[in-house]
């Protein structure tokens, strides 16, 4: 998918939340016993807060940090 703001190609992953409930975005979603940080390509969007993982496919756009969500 191309980055509807700045027209780069934008890369496919998920968007999910760590063990400690901060947002963030990866290739994949690591399982609840990994450490969210040590996946590939991961990406930190917020801080930290008490929940679990949750996680929906989006598309991310490094050029200018845009990340979009389809459902
Ligand atoms: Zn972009």
């Amino acid at each position: 998918m191309m980055c509807p703001k700045c027209g780069k190609e934008m890369r496919n992953g998920y968007l999910f939340s760590s063990k400690d409930g901060a947002f963030s975005f990866a290739n994949e979603v690591p399982s609840a016993l990994e450490n969210a940080k040590n996946t590939e390509e991961f990406v930190k969007l917020t801080g930290l807060k008490v929940g679990g993982r949750t996680s929906v496919e989006a598309c991310c756009c490094d050029a200018c940090r845009t990340i979009m969500i389809q459902y």
